[in-house]
């Protein structure tokens, strides 16, 4: 048997009803704010990535998928692409390829689909994974560096974390400095790290060197106390990323969003300045981040584009899923009605009638004339529908037909016309 690859997984109905709730309610509280939806491709090439999500991080050195692609002509160059890890790059690929900075406006946007790191499975983390992103970028002029758009943004979480119903989360808040700050913060971290440097794991050794800020990412349980020990990036914000900081903290705290502010959080991509955040949810265990994000307002120009600073954040849908409070089953909406066609010829007279239900909006499955009428009512129970309708040669002479009410098992005879009312009553 050919299974489904290792880290990828079936999402199958009833559960899919949970998706498409979480999606949909996406849809509405993100379009409150004004955000717009945008699709980019699930291939990049790969130095996309190399250079925003960073070399040192573990996504790029790490978990990429990577392939070769030939192209199909002989003349036709190899180049490597990469199925996409994460959702800012392309978007801000997109952003600089289009020019939407020339509009001169913020553009909000989101994009809902999967995402691919090589990464070991355990619950709550898959190699295909689903992500819901979005992001605020453009031109200085348009307030993109604003921390109000960074407050707006985190508002907009805490209020579609409420909508879906899943309480318990904790927002964590840190500021990670800017490019005028980081050397002088990177100068602090290789100092403090120089005395314990020969005993911590191959990956801080290395970025102990090349870029400090990552060991504050280390993983290693025996690393963790010499990292706790390290200097605090927000004791070297200058003046304008503490005042930024700042200003998000009051203006979080008068839309009233709780936070906690945790000077360890650096998230695992490199192009993020200032603002870094996750939300983070008790009941999911060792994955227990359920979305991350930040500033990036350097990233747009370390890609040859505009300067068109910017915001963003990826939910893991799944794990989002998996902590949600209602069940598929409440969500799924069974048929309203199964039509049974009684007897030969009768498949005709069921598929006219359950077309003209469908176009007054009644839910409905069809049965098969081949079907026994019993067969036909305990499919109908199956299913969940809450009325059978016959369709038989004597109901279709009286243009008439009989209504069974699963529930009671009341049955009454309803005029055609009158059918679609009497089933959404
Ligand atoms: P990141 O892009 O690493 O900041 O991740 C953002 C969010 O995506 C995380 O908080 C997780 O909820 C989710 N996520 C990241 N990696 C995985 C994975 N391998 N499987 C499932 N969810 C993931």
């Amino acid at each position: 048997m050919i299974k489904a690859v290792r880290g990828t997984r079936d999402l199958l109905p009833p559960d899919t009803a949970l998706w498409n709730f979480v999606e949909n309610a996406t849809r509405d509280v993100f379009r409150l704010y004004n955000y717009r939806e945008i699709r980019t491709p699930i291939f990049e090439q790969t130095q996309l990535f190399a250079r925003s999500v960073g070399e040192e991080t573990d996504i790029v050195s790490k978990e990429m998928f990577t392939w070769e692609d030939r192209g199909r002509a002989e003349s036709e160059n190899t180049q490597s692409l990469t199925l996409r890890p994460e959702a800012t790059a392309g978007i801000v690929r997109a952003y600089i390829e289009h020019d939407l900075n020339r509009t001169g406006l913020l553009q909000r946007l989101y994009m809902i689909g999967p995402m691919f790191r090589r990464e070991r499975p355990q619950k709550g983390r898959y190699r295909q994974f689903f992500q819901i992103d979005a992001e605020v970028i453009g031109p200085p002029t348009a307030g993109s560096e604003s921390p109000s758009v960074d407050a707006e943004l985190l508002e907009m979480l805490a209020t579609f974390l409420e909508r879906i119903g899943i309480t318990g989360c904790t927002l964590e808040l840190n500021s990670v400095g800017c490019a005028n700050d980081r050397p002088k913060y990177n100068e602090a971290l290789r100092a403090a790290l120089a005395k314990d440097l020969d005993k911590m794991c191959e990956d801080c050794r290395r970025r102990a060197v090349t870029n400090p800020l990552r060991v504050l990412d280390c993983k290693v349980p025996e690393d963790q106390p010499i990292i706790a020990k390290l200097p605090r990036m927000l004791d070297y914000l200058d003046e304008s990323c503490r005042q930024h900081f700042q200003a998000v903290r009051d203006l979080l705290a008068a839309v009233n969003v709780p936070y906690v502010v945790n000077a360890r959080l650096v998230r695992g991509l490199d192009y993020y300045t200032r603002t870094a955040f996750e939300f983070t949810h008790g009941a999911l265990g060792a994955q227990n981040a359920i979305l991350g994000g930040g500033r990036y307002d350097g990233l747009s120009e370390s890609l040859g584009g505009p300067k068109a600073p910017g915001i963003g954040f990826a939910i893991g849908e799944d794990r989002l899923v998996l902590a949600l409070s209602k069940t598929a089953e409440e969500l799924s909406t069974p048929p309203d009605a199964y039509i049974a066609p009684l007897g030969a010829g009768m498949d005709r007279e069921a598929a006219r009638l359950a077309r003209e239900l469908r176009k007054r909006g009644i839910v409905v499955e069809l049965g098969d004339e081949s079907f026994r009428l019993k067969k036909s009512l305990e499919t109908a129970s199956k299913i969940g529908a809450r009325y059978a309708v016959i369709v038989g040669e004597n109901e279709v002479k009286a243009n008439a037909f009989a209504l069974k009410n699963l529930a009671t098992g009341a049955q009454v005879t309803v005029p055609r016309a009158e059918l679609a009312d009497k089933i959404r009553q």
